[in-house]
């Protein structure tokens, strides 16, 4: 099968369960959403085949992240890249936006299943932004931009009870994020959950 790879780079992963962790990212092209403060090119890409992106990805560390855009647009080739990820050694983590449910087979390829939904700081209409059924286990990774979003984030997330909590700052800018996680403090440790910075961000990486 062919994919559209935006890009293939290896760094250390600047978010979530694994922060911190050294990891190869596989950026597949293309997303269902258009959020407002998107700061990926997951638009353009090349074609490239299962055996080139082994190729690519096997010189790197044993963590591979299958992110985009919006990596489950990919289907059932899903699945097969993770299957020969795992299969060549590989720890497979998959970020997604929660929007579109994953193939059959996909979630025992899986170490972390990342959701990020959307919230309404994103300008994507809510009724395109709804976590789709069935989800597999895996942590909300929510972006804010301030105190006031992290109401609409409980909300998302007692609708899927049982999963853990990240609030990131949003932007790209590295004192504003630090200030924002000063501000997100309090509030995102009275409601138990974690916060964390994107950690890239913070580093002047990608
Ligand atoms: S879901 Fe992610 S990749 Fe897609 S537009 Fe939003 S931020 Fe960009």
């Amino acid at each position: 099968m062919t994919y559209q790879v935006n890009e293939i780079f290896s760094s250390l992963q600047g978010e979530g369960p694994a922060i911190g962790m050294p990891a190869t990212f596989v950026r597949l092209s293309g997303c269902n959403l258009r959020c407002s403060y998107c700061d990926t090119r997951h638009e353009s890409g090349r074609p490239l085949e299962l055996d080139e992106i082994l190729d690519l990805a096997a010189p790197g560390p044993g963590r591979v992240v299958i992110t985009g855009g919006e990596p489950m647009l990919a289907g059932g080739g899903l699945v097969d890249l993770a299957g020969a990820l795992a299969k060549a050694g590989k720890i497979v983590d998959i970020e997604t936006n929660g929007t579109i449910a994953p193939p059959a087979g996909l979630a025992s390829l899986v170490g972390n299943y990342v959701i990020s939904p959307k919230l309404s700081n994103s300008g994507v209409p809510p009724e395109e932004r709804l976590l789709a059924p069935g989800l597999p286990p895996g942590p909300l990774k929510f972006a804010v931009d301030s105190v006031d979003d992290l109401e609409e984030a409980a909300e998302v997330a007692a609708r899927h009870p049982g999963r853990e909590v990240f609030i990131m700052p949003l932007g790209t800018e590295p004192l504003a994020a630090v200030r924002k996680m000063a501000a997100l403090r309090g509030p995102v440790q009275e409601r138990g959950w974690r916060l964390l910075p994107r950690l890239h961000v913070l580093l002047g990486v990608r």
